[in-house]
């Protein structure tokens, strides 16, 4: 795919983001406010009439056929156009594991809700004591006629009390190396023995949940694969996600926004010469960390188009990435001056028109930076990432 194609594709991408994108939802993108799920569902469906919602899958299953180049250009001209992300655990896992592992009616059951977002997803994959350690799980699913029947528990599943569907790692057997006993199946949240109960993050938000599993009785036609195949799938699964990993779009629209706040604190009378100096050059680091993350980035996305295997550079990707966010967010409250300390978690979830104002944005920059501290753990740790790069460079 040649630059000019990328570039032409970038400016259709903004022209119909401008046409199309509600104009509250992008003011809540664009204020750093919490969206609702029918936030997501009303843009992800708007994508989805054009075709645009599923674009790396392939054309046979309703998608594009996306090569990364063109993949990575969407993220960031969605974010830098302040559109809410888009959702993973349909559209970029389960999917892909259904028409990649899936049989033809797991296929005509499941693709079509995933690419209309009527159906939401979660992922079902740490457990307390196997985050890192994932191959440590221990809820078990036990055949029984046509039906497995589901027993343990899971830990920070995301949006799982949106969810109408779990893809969840279990476990099959207790024989042999522990990832062979490990299984995929899909779970029906509405089944009976299943419980959601919220867990509040730092930042005050309810994101995450812990799921109970007690006697879920689950189809056995919904095992993805054969029975063990559960970690060959989830590490495929991990795979795909990594043109996202950077996520440098909205690093990218963070950093316009920081620019702004401090062409603000550099305009104030009141601020100290010093402090002046400080931000500014702060901003500086910034902008050239982005940009190194940025060329990382692209240099990657280049090397896996042509053909290289994934290796340990998706690792650096996360831990740099983290590390800049990390960064933008403790400057974001750094500009707040004497609202430094202001965070109300109601803030996030005001109207659409209302009007931002100085603690408002200060509540908005304290979620980001404390919800910016998840970003280092999930997805598999930062320290973890660093084991992976040793490995991966280290003789
Ligand atoms: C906000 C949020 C959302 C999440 N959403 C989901 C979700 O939707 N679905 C899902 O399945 N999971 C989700 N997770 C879980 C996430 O993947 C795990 O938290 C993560 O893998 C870490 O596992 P753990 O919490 O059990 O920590 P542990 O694995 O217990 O780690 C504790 C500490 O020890 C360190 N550590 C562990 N092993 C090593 C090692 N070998 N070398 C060096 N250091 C090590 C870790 O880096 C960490 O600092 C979410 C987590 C968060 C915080």
């Amino acid at each position: 795919m040649s630059a000019e194609s990328i570039i032409a594709f970038r400016a259709d991408l903004r022209d119909f983001i401008r046409r199309e994108l509600p104009l509250e939802i992008a003011g809540r993108v664009a204020g750093g406010m919490e969206l609702d799920k029918s936030d997501y569902v009303r843009w992800q469906q708007i994508l989805h009439r054009h075709g645009w919602f599923a674009g790396a899958w392939p054309v046979e299953h309703g998608g594009q056929g996306w090569d990364l180049r063109r993949q990575l250009a969407f993220l960031q001209e969605t974010a830098l156009n302040d559109a809410p992300m888009i959702i993973p655990y349909g559209v970029s896992m389960v999917g892909p594991v259904i028409y990649t592992f899936g049989s033809e009616a797991q296929k005509r059951q499941h693709l079509p809700g995933v690419l209309s977002s009527e159906v939401w997803w979660c992922q079902g994959y740490s457990e307390p004591g196997a985050g890192s350690d994932l191959a440590a799980l221990r809820t078990t699913a036990v055949r029984d006629g046509d039906e497995y029947v589901v027993n343990g528990s899971k830990l920070w599943t995301t949006e799982a009390h949106w969810a109408d569907m779990m893809h969840c790692l279990v476990r099959t057997s207790n024989t042999g190396k522990r990832q062979e006993g490990i299984s995929f199946l899909l779970i029906d949240m509405k089944t009976p023995g299943i419980t959601v109960r919220p867990i509040l993050t730092i930042d005050g938000q309810h994101h995450t949940n812990e799921v109970f599993l007690d006697d879920v009785r689950v189809p056995a036609g919904n095992l993805v694969g054969s029975e063990g195949d559960g970690w060959r799938i989830a590490k495929f699964l991990l795979g795909n996600e990594r043109v996202a990993i950077a996520d440098t779009g909205a690093k990218l629209r963070l950093l316009a926004r920081l620019s702004a706040m401090n062409a603000m604190v550099q305009a104030d009378p009141t601020v100290l010469p010093m402090v002046k100096a400080q931000h500014a050059a702060r901003l500086v680091d910034l902008t050239v960390r982005l940009d190194t993350l940025c060329a990382l980035e692209e240099h990657c996305v280049e090397a896996w188009a042509a053909g290289s295997p994934l290796g340990s550079t998706a690792s650096m990707l996360k831990v740099r990435g983290t590390e800049v966010l990390q960064a933008m967010s403790e400057f974001a409250v750094a500009l707040q001056g004497a609202y430094a300390g202001v965070h109300d978690p109601a803030d996030l979830h005001l109207p659409g028109d209302a009007r931002i104002n100085a603690a408002r944005q200060a509540s908005m920059m304290a979620h980001q930076y404390l919800y910016g501290r998840c970003w280092s753990i999930f997805g598999g740790t930062n320290e973890v990432q660093r084991n992976i790069i040793a490995a991966g460079i280290l003789p």
